[in-house]
C-alpha cells in the first residue's frame, strides 16, 4: 500500500482518563477494516521501566505480550479491537527511555558530549516512535501519547512530536488531541473554554492539532462545532463528538458516524474506503441481544477497581456474545471471604473464577472459595494464582496434607505443593523477571482442555514466578486432580483438572490476555457455556 508509514498522534487535555486507548482502537479498527496495516502504540510518562512493579491499584492491570512484555492495559485493547499481536515496541516509558540514554552515556557513545533532555531524550522518543514504522510491517503507526498536556513530564514526548512532524514532512503526520467539552448543569450549557485551554497548551509547545476528538455527555449541536472550530483553528469536519457509550464496542462505529477515520485519512492523503466492519457488528449483535445469563463469580482482592481485572472482563463479554449469554460478572472480595458466609456468597453463582495475584493478603478466602465449588461441583476456572489455590485446597482437604501450602505464602512450609521454579532460584530483582510471554503447552487426549482447544499443543502467556510441584504429582493424579497440560521441554505443569467434576479447569497461564473479539479465547467460551449448563439444570 503505502510506502512511507505515517504517523498519528493521540493526544489529550483536560483531564486523564477520558479514553484515549478506545479512541486510538477505534481509529485503528476503522482503518484495518479498509485494508490498512495498523499498529498502536503507547508512550507512558512515569519512571517505572514498566508497568510491571506497579499495584493494580496505582494502573489497573499489568497486560502481557507474546513475547513477554509486561505493559499498559492499553494494549489490550489494541489487541482486542485489532486482533493484532503487540509486543515491548509497542509499550514504552519513561524510565526505559532514560535507561537507553543512560546506558549508551556508560557505553561512552556520546563522544563526550553533555547528555540533555533536548536533543538526547527526545531523539530516544523519535527513534522508539518509528521502530515500529521503520519494521515495514505497518501502513499507519498510532501513538498514544499517555497523560495530559501541560504536564511537566509530558513535554519531551510533545516535542518529540513536534520535530517528527517537522523532519517527517506535511501529510505524514497527524495530531489527534483528545479533551473534555463538559455540561455546566446550573448554566444548562456545555463548555468550550477547556478544550480551547488545553489546545492553546498544545500550542505553546508548537504543536497545533489537526483534529479534536471532544468527549461529552450531551451531543454538540452545529454551532457549538463551528465555535471548537474556529477558536481551535480546525476545520469544521475535524472536531469529532465522543459522546458517552454503554460499550465500548460501540466507539468504532459511533467515530465512524462523526467520520473521524475520513479527516484522519484526508490530512494523510490517503485513500478512504468504506470500512468492511460486518464480523465486528456481528459480534455487536450477539453481545446486545443475550438469549439468556448466567452469574459468575469474581474472586480477587482487587476488585473495587474494575481495571485491575480488565483483560477478564473483557474476555467475558467476547465469551458471552460467542454463547448468546449475558455473563453478569459479580466481583467478590477474597478477603472477607471466610466459611461462614460462603454459602451466602457464591451459593447462587453458575460460574466461579478465582483471579491471578501476588501475595498473602486475601488468600484463604480464596481456598474456602475453592473448596465450596468444588464440593458443590460449580464450575470453576482458576488462573495462575487461581489455580495454584485450586492444587493448595485438594492437598489441604483431599489429601490430607494439612499444611500445605506454596513458597511463596510460607517459605517454610513443610509440603510445598507450589514451589519456586528453578529458574527463579537465583533471581533477586522483581522488575521484568518472572516467567513471561508465551510458552508451548501439551495437552493430554482426554481432557476438558484437549476439548477446548481441539489441538495437542497450544501457546499461552505467562506471568508468574511459582509452579506446581510434580513431587506431589502422582499422590495427586491419584486422588483425582489430574495434571492435563504440560510445558513439553521442561514438564512444568500447566492445567490440571478434576474429571469426576462437571467442569473444574486451572491454568498456569493467562487465557485472557488472547481473548479478541475476533477470536473468543477458546477456554472463556468453554467456561461460559459450562455455567450456561449448570444453571439450566440447577432450575
Ligand atoms: N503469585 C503467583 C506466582 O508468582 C501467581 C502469579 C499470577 O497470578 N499472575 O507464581
Amino acid at each position: 500500500m503505502t510506502t512511507n508509514p505515517k504517523y498519528i498522534f493521540v493526544t489529550g487535555g483536560v483531564s486523564s482518563s477520558l479514553g484515549k486507548g478506545i479512541i486510538a482502537a477505534s481509529l485503528a479498527k476503522l482503518l484495518q477494516s479498509q485494508g490498512y496495516r495498523i499498529t498502536i502504540q503507547k508512550l507512558d510518562p512515569y519512571i517505572n521501566i514498566d508497568p510491571g512493579t506497579l499495584n493494580p491499584y496505582e494502573h489497573g492491570e499489568c497486560y502481557v505480550t507474546d513475547d513477554g512484555a509486561e505493559t499498559d492495559l492499553d494494549l489490550g485493547h489494541y489487541e482486542r479491537f485489532l486482533n493484532v499481536a503487540t509486543s515491548q515496541a509497542n509499550n514504552v516509558t519513561t524510565g526505559r527511555i532514560y535507561q537507553s540514554v543512560i546506558d549508551k552515556e556508560r557505553r561512552g557513545e556520546f563522544l563526550g558530549k553533555t547528555v540533555q533532555v533536548i536533543p538526547h531524550i527526545t531523539d530516544e522518543i523519535k527513534r522508539r516512535i518509528q521502530i515500529l514504522g521503520n519494521s515495514g510491517d505497518y501502513d499507519i503507526v498510532i501513538t498514544e501519547i499517555g497523560g495530559t498536556v501541560g504536564d511537566i513530564e509530558s513535554l519531551p514526548y510533545i516535542e518529540a512530536v513536534r520535530q517528527l512532524e517537522w523532519d517527517l514532512g506535511e501529510h505524514n503526520t497527524c495530531v489527534i488531541h483528545l479533551t473534555l467539552v463538559p455540561f455546566l448543569s446550573a448554566a444548562g450549557e456545555l463548555k468550550t473554554k477547556p478544550t480551547q485551554h488545553s489546545v492553546k497548551t498544545l500550542m505553546e509547545s508548537g504543536v497545533q492539532a489537526d483534529i479534536l476528538v471532544c468527549r461529552t455527555e450531551h451531543k454538540l449541536n452545529d454551532g457549538l462545532k463551528t465555535k471548537l472550530a474556529r477558536f481551535c483553528n480546525v476545520k469544521k469536519e475535524a472536531v469529532i463528538e465522543s459522546i458517552d457509550a454503554s460499550t465500548i464496542y460501540d466507539v468504532p462505529n459511533l467515530m465512524l458516524e462523526e467520520g473521524l477515520d475520513k479527516v484522519v485519512l484526508k490530512q494523510l492523503q490517503l485513500k478512504s474506503d468504506v470500512p468492511d466492519l460486518k464480523r465486528w457488528n456481528q459480534f455487536l449483535k450477539r453481545h446486545k441481544n443475550p438469549k439468556s445469563e448466567v452469574s459468575i463469580g469474581l474472586i480477587g482482592k482487587y476488585v473495587e477497581l474494575q481495571d485491575s481485572y480488565k483483560s477478564i472482563l473483557e474476555a467475558f463479554i467476547h465469551a458471552g456474545a460467542e454463547n448468546e449469554v449475558k455473563v453478569i460478572v459479580e466481583p467478590i472480595h477474597s478477603e472477607y471471604l471466610s466459611e461462614s458466609n460462603i454459602e451466602f456468597k457464591l451459593g447462587h453463582l453458575d460460574g466461579v473464577l478465582v483471579a491471578p495475584g501476588f501475595g498473602e493478603r486475601g488468600i484463604e478466602g480464596k481456598i474456602d472459595a475453592v473448596r465450596f465449588v468444588r464440593e458443590h461441583n460449580i464450575p470453576f476456572l482458576g488462573i495462575c494464582l487461581g489455580m495454584q489455590m485450586a492444587v493448595i485446597e485438594y492437598a489441604r482437604n483431599v489429601l490430607n496434607i494439612k499444611d500445605a501450602n506454596s513458597i511463596e505464602l510460607d517459605d517454610q512450609t513443610p509440603n510445598p505443593v507450589i514451589n519456586l521454579m528453578e529458574s527463579q532460584k537465583n533471581v533477586v530483582n522483581k522488575g521484568g523477571t518472572m516467567r513471561l510471554g508465551t510458552w508451548d503447552c501439551q495437552l493430554e487426549k482426554d481432557s476438558i482442555a484437549y476439548d477446548v482447544y481441539q489441538s495437542e499443543m497450544i501457546t499461552e502467556r505467562h506471568r508468574h514466578r511459582f509452579e506446581f510441584n510434580n513431587a506431589y504429582k502422582t499422590q495427586f493424579e491419584n486422588a483425582g486432580l489430574k495434571a492435563t497440560g504440560f510445558n513439553p521441554k521442561t514438564k512444568l505443569v500447566e492445567i490440571v483438572e478434576i474429571p469426576e467434576n462437571n467442569w473444574f479447569v486451572g491454568v498456569q497461564y493467562h487465557p485472557e490476555y488472547k481473548s479478541t473479539v475476533r477470536n473468543p479465547h477458546p477456554l472463556f467460551v468453554a467456561f461460559v457455556a459450562a455455567a450456561l449448563k449448570y444453571r439450566k439444570k440447577k432450575n
